[in-house]
């Protein structure tokens, strides 16, 4: 996969959009940077950036917040969701390729398992990292952190 200067907040904003009109949930967005620029595929960064979303909105019934920020030289993308949680002893599994929580009630959101294990490969392909914070009964967030390229949009030599 050939690694490029990509664009992440319009990512981020494309994808926002895209849910709102497909699902018509509230996604509340905070961001404390206009924009930001990594090395990385614009597509498998798009990939993270829906599965975490799709996830967010799949196990929850509420609003989800996503946000974009900055620090320390990172890009901090987090989706937060106020669901039903993970256990602890779950939070360790979900980035297992077909690992799926409660099979039977996981069944009638659908899903393979796949979509976490993806999204970790790709956050370490791009030099990042992938968690998970979560309270059972209170909700989760997924955090992506990634190095910056740049802020702005400036020319590289
Ligand atoms: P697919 O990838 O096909 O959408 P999936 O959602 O089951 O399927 P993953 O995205 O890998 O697969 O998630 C693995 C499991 O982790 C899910 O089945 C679900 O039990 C749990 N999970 C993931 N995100 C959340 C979330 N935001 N809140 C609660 N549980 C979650």
């Amino acid at each position: 996969v050939v690694h490029k200067e990509v664009e992440f907040h319009q990512l981020v904003e494309h994808s926002i959009v895209t849910f709102k009109q497909a699902y018509g949930r509230e996604i509340e967005f905070h961001k404390n940077i206009e924009s930001i620029y990594v090395m990385g595929s614009a597509d498998q960064l798009e990939q993270i950036i829906y599965i975490l979303i799709d996830n967010a909105l799949k196990y929850s019934k509420e609003k989800i917040v996503v946000s974009l920020f900055t620090y320390n030289g990172e890009v901090i993308f987090s989706v937060q969701d106020f669901g039903n949680g993970i256990s602890e002893e779950e939070q360790e599994r979900i980035f297992e390729r077909f690992y799926r929580v409660d099979k039977a009630r996981s069944r009638e959101t659908g899903g393979t398992g796949l979509g976490l294990s993806i999204a970790l490969t790709i956050a370490e392909e791009h030099n990042g990292k992938l968690t998970v914070e979560s309270t059972e009964g209170e909700g989760s967030t997924f955090t992506l952190v990634l190095p910056i390229l740049k802020k702005k949009s400036q020319p590289t030599e």
